[in-house]
């Protein structure tokens, strides 16, 4: 690996310094810029109140004597520092998913936890998921920046862009897939991504054309499973639905006629949908929910267990998929608390005869967790980042020759041909 400086400046808060002089040593042959160290929290935001631009990273111990661990979360917090965290612990795992939970309550950006003594290998992988500076800078500028009158004209100009995430089977090893995640290709600010825009377009009623936008045309969802299918891959496309995209009564026929214009089987979409906004009106949600099922398009619901996606929807709507939310999926081999919401998410799939997909999958750890707790499909870095359309068949032609564990065999030499919810279980 290129060790040359390549992360930001660190600061670590540990109060045993024998923790601090190998978490130094370290963080710079892994390519931090600098390392400031301090034994105790009080002096340690002291120090980032004065250097606030230059410490993007801390690693925060959670026992410490005078100002605990739990109590820096909370200043962290209460002051928005926007930078990433890692927490580190010699406590149990209870203690540490707990601490995780209260990281993410203060809107912290957390990368993860660290055991003690710390592996090098496994603080590598948590400063692997430092945020780019590109993609950062982009994302918060742009956050400020946008708003709903630019982002109606981006929807009318063509300005949205797809790019395409893999599902694969972890019964068979195949691709049954795509998830469409949208992608804004903003004039000035460069790709956006949707937590800059989809909140917005919801609160400002530009939610159904962006949907539309994403479903449609030329570049559209449709239009790309089109090519693909045409192109020997026997792949489903799914999409991403916002519950209030789901009062308008008529929509079912909106996405007939889209569908039967690209040529494309309703049995081939997939509409993920999560809940955004409390106060829904369930009546026409269902409505056009069990319609929809009536023509065949597969329903799933999204961000399962994380509070926007309840139980209680399960039972009153007609899903044919349970997508689990990466946080029960990423780490849930070493996560207790994790783990017991993977197994639950996993019970209520079953007993509800749905199929089920773990989001998240960032490890070959992951997947064979995922594989013991017997869910269907997989996502996520591991198998493969989100990628533009032009690079899709390509991924596809490729993916067959990927050493999948277990077997450690090839996993077939043609090209994926199964339909969804058709694999078989070997
Ligand atoms: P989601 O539906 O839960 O999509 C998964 C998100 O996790 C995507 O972020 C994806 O890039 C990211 N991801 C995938 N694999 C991994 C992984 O292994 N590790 C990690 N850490 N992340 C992974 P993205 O593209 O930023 O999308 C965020 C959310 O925006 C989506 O969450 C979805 O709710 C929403 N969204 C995306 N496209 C649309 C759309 O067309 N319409 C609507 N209404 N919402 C959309
Ligand atoms: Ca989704
Ligand atoms: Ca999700």
């Amino acid at each position: 690996m290129n060790t040359s400086e390549i992360y930001p400046t660190a600061l670590v808060i540990d109060d045993e310094a024998f923790m601090r002089k190998v978490l130094a040593t370290q963080l710079r042959s892994l390519g931090c810029k600098g390392v400031i160290c301090h034994e105790s929290g009080e002096d340690a935001l002291n120090t980032l109140q004065q250097h606030k631009d230059d410490i993007k990273l801390i690693l925060c111990d959670l026992q410490m004597p005078e100002m605990d661990g739990i109590e820096v979360l909370r200043r962290l917090g209460d002051m928005g520092y926007g930078g990433s965290l890692i927490l580190i612990s010699g406590e149990d795992n209870l203690t540490m998913s707990m601490a995780k939970k209260l990281a993410h309550a203060h809107g912290l950006n957390l990368l993860g936890g660290l055991r003690k003594p710390a592996q090098s290998a496994e603080l590598a992988s948590l400063l692997s998921r430092l945020p780019s500076p590109v993609r950062k800078t982009e994302r918060s500028r742009q956050t400020q920046q946008v708003c709903a009158k630019e982002l109606a004209q981006g929807i009318r100009q063509g300005q949205l862009v797809n790019h395409y995430q893999p599902k694969v089977s972890i019964h068979t090893g195949q691709v049954v897939g795509m998830e469409t995640l949208v992608r804004w290709q903003h004039p000035e600010h460069g790709l956006l991504y949707p937590d800059a825009f989809i909140g917005l377009a919801e609160e400002h009623g530009l939610i159904d054309q962006l949907t539309h936008g994403v479903l449609a045309g030329d570049h559209g969802a449709l239009a790309h499973l089109k090519q693909w299918r045409q192109a020997g891959f026997e792949l489903h496309v799914a999409v991403n639905v916002s519950m209030d995209s789901l009062h308008d009564l008529n929509f079912p026929n909106v996405i007939a006629q889209l569908a039967q214009d690209a040529g494309i089987g309703l049995q081939n979409l997939v509409l993920e949908i999560t809940e955004t906004r409390l106060g829904t009106n369930m009546r026409s949600v269902i409505d056009v929910l069990t319609r929809l099922r009536l023509k065949r398009v597969r329903l799933s619901i999204d961000d399962f267990g994380t509070g926007h996606s309840s139980l209680a929807h399960l039972q009153e709507l007609p899903f044919d998929e349970l997508k689990i939310d990466r946080r029960f999926v990423h780490l849930a081999h070493q996560d207790q608390s994790a783990d017991n919401m993977l197994a639950a998410c996993m019970r209520i799939a079953h007993d509800f005869g749905i199929e089920t997909t773990g989001e998240g999958v960032e490890t070959e750890a992951d997947w064979l967790h995922l594989q013991r707790a017997g869910c269907d499909i997989a996502q996520g870095y591991w198998i493969a980042k989100p990628m533009p359309a032009e690079q899709v068949i390509d991924w596809l032609q490729k993916w067959p020759s990927r050493k999948l564990p277990e077997t450690g065999a090839a996993h077939g030499a043609t090209p994926c041909a199964i339909a969804p919810g058709s694999h078989a279980i070997t």
